[in-house]
């Protein structure tokens, strides 16, 4: 039953039915930063996966992931600000979302170094696909405060689902859910 429970709430924290949005949606402000990140279905998932998989690690890299990933977002949004343009960006995103998902299914354990080094890679997609659309915001710098915040709101959720529950049952349900978010990413990446 707890296994049941605690499977169904990292689902449930995971899984809000929103979609996509890179296009057309609003740029300006801290609450439409904010609100990106929990919106936008890759990013979340991502997001989320990253937090799972620095509490699985443990130690440093259970601060050292977030950092690497909410630092690499930010350096790949000032990159795509001035003007450096990086392609396959969606693709990549959906590739950062499936990786994520199938490390914490794994409950992969690298060096640490490696961990951050995947990490960065995967948080470059997110900066620079938002980063081209700033000049245009009337309040970038509310937007990007909001966005970063909230990454790091997904991330400490992620750590918290599994800090929250100890022992082999949890373990297993933060892989599950690792699975689940593989699968969501290959999901977007189909439809
Ligand atoms: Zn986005």
């Amino acid at each position: 039953m707890k296994f049941i429970k605690y499977s169904a709430a990292v689902a449930a924290a995971t899984m809000p039915a929103l979609a996509l949005a890179h296009t057309g949606h609003e740029t300006s402000g801290l609450m439409a930063g904010i609100a990106h990140p929990f919106t936008g279905l890759d990013h979340l998932l991502a997001m989320v996966a990253v937090g799972l998989w620095a509490a699985q690690m443990g130690g440093k890299a259970t601060w050292q992931l977030p950092l690497a990933f909410i630092g690499t977002m930010m350096l790949g949004g000032l990159l795509a600000m001035a003007g450096v343009a990086v392609p396959f960006v969606e693709a990549g995103i959906l590739a950062s979302v499936i990786a994520s998902g199938v490390l914490v299914a794994m409950a992969a354990r690298f060096n640490t170094t490696v961990c951050v080094a995947l990490t960065a890679a995967m948080a470059m997609f997110h900066g620079v696909a938002h980063g081209a659309e700033m000049p245009l915001s009337a309040h970038p710098v509310s937007y990007v405060a909001g966005f970063l915040g909230a990454t790091l709101v997904l991330h400490l959720a992620g750590i918290a689902a599994i800090k929250a529950g100890k022992g082999a049952l949890a373990a297993t349900a933060a892989r599950v859910a690792g699975g689940a978010i593989a699968f969501a990413g290959m999901a977007l990446a189909v439809a």
